[in-house]
């Protein structure tokens, strides 16, 4: 029996969208859900409050990063990651697998583990699947991911069936390390856009007691077309009984169209990294706030957000704080952005459970395709 005890609530007429509830050691999750990105326990520009004001079920953290700095012995002396953040909802932490992938040059792959050089203080690290779960067991977060070799998704065959084998042993010794920990521990998916490869690491993976199933070695250089293809392809061979998770997707309309095919969670640095340059993510599309054409606008940043940044302050408030590069815009920026994430996801959801889903997916879309120049002559008109 899964930890996590997910259950369907409604699947989408003319759609693989899917509407489901979890428990983790921290509450009840209500799914499709996008998670916030706090690779360093903390969600960039925002706090434990304001990501409470804007609903945040799970956040992402990072193991890699969270080994290297501050240590597991700080989780542990202090009592995890949710007393030392002061956060009491869910927790899910990356393995480190995704650091083997983005730090190509401070690491060497071995069949035991990667060996890293820290980059806090020049140590090298081998970071094994044992460690790896170790980590995230100190760390305390409610669901574990297994370290994975991940490889571009434009690898060739061989490249990415090595990655893969071991991806699958690597993924039995996390599973091993896990024990009886009450942390919930999800496989990986990996075979880069090789559909035989993706056959097998689905089903060999499927075969163990794994409390969920993340896509991994997907947006990493493939293009938008080949990853729907590969999404729809994977989620096709998954238990329908247990989560499924696109890691590192994605903006609204990838996300869109990965809940159309199947999958229940995502996770990506996008809404608070962009935030940074000003863009924002609203129901009239995507807005650059550094753009000219809002220096002069009491216009709100949007019309149907609900949100203190949307209620308090004009678009030429955050022009103006975007240009100067000011904390403050970052903060606003980022705090309507995942506020905006939060009421898509609710909005799928609840299309989902009242089967308009179909109606609504395709309007959805032709909102978030309609350009920014296209909408700005519109207001003007
Ligand atoms: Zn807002």
């Amino acid at each position: 029996m899964s930890r996590l005890k997910f259950q369907l609530e409604g699947i989408a007429s003319y759609s693989r969208a899917r509407a489901g509830k979890f428990q983790t050691l921290h509450g009840t999750v209500l799914t499709p859900l996008f998670m916030p990105v706090g690779t360093q326990a903390t969600v960039k520009a925002q706090t434990s409050q304001t990501l409470k004001e804007c609903d945040s079920q799970i956040l992402l953290a990072n193991t890699y990063h969270l080994l290297l700095r501050p240590g597991a012995e700080v989780f542990q002396r202090l009592g995890g990651i949710h007393r030392l953040m002061n956060w009491s909802h869910s927790v899910l932490t990356d393995s480190g697998g995704f650091q083997i992938y983005s730090l190509p040059h401070s690491r060497k792959m071995k069949e035991e583990g990667a060996l890293f050089k820290s980059y806090v203080d020049g140590k090298l690290i081998l970071l094994t699947p044992e460690l790896s779960i170790e980590m995230q067991k100190s760390i305390g977060s409610d669901i574990m991911m297994v370290l994975d070799q991940c490889v571009s998704s434009t690898s060739d065959l061989n490249q990415a069936l090595e990655a893969m084998e071991r991806t699958h042993r690597w993924a039995l010794r996390s599973l091993k390390a896990r024990g009886e920990s009450r942390q919930s521990l999800f496989a990986i998916v990996q075979g880069a856009c090789i559909s035989e490869l993706r056959k097998q690491s689905a089903s060999f993976l499927t075969q163990f007691e794994f409390d969920g199933f993340a896509i991994g070695g997907l947006a990493v250089g493939e293009s938008k077309a080949m990853r729907e293809d590969f999404t729809e392809m994977t989620v096709e061979l998954l238990p329908s009984h247990l989560p499924r998770y696109l890691m590192g997707v994605g903006t609204p309309l990838d996300i869109l169209e990965a809940v159309h095919r199947g999958v229940d969670l995502f996770d990506c640095i996008i809404p608070t990294a962009h935030a940074q340059r000003g863009v924002a993510y609203t129901h009239q599309g995507k807005v650059q706030l550094r753009r000219t054409a809002y220096k002069f606008s009491e216009d709100r940043l949007d019309l149907y957000c609900s949100c203190s940044t949307c209620t308090l302050y004009s678009k030429a408030y955050l022009h103006h704080l975007i240009k100067s590069e000011e904390v403050l815009g970052w903060h606003l920026v980022g705090f309507h952005n995942l506020f905006f994430y939060r009421q898509f996801m609710r909005e799928i959801r609840q299309s989902i459970l009242e089967d308009t889903f179909e109606t609504y997916y395709q309007s959805k879309k032709k909102n978030l395709l309609t350009p920014e120049s296209h909408r700005t002559e519109i207001y003007l008109q």
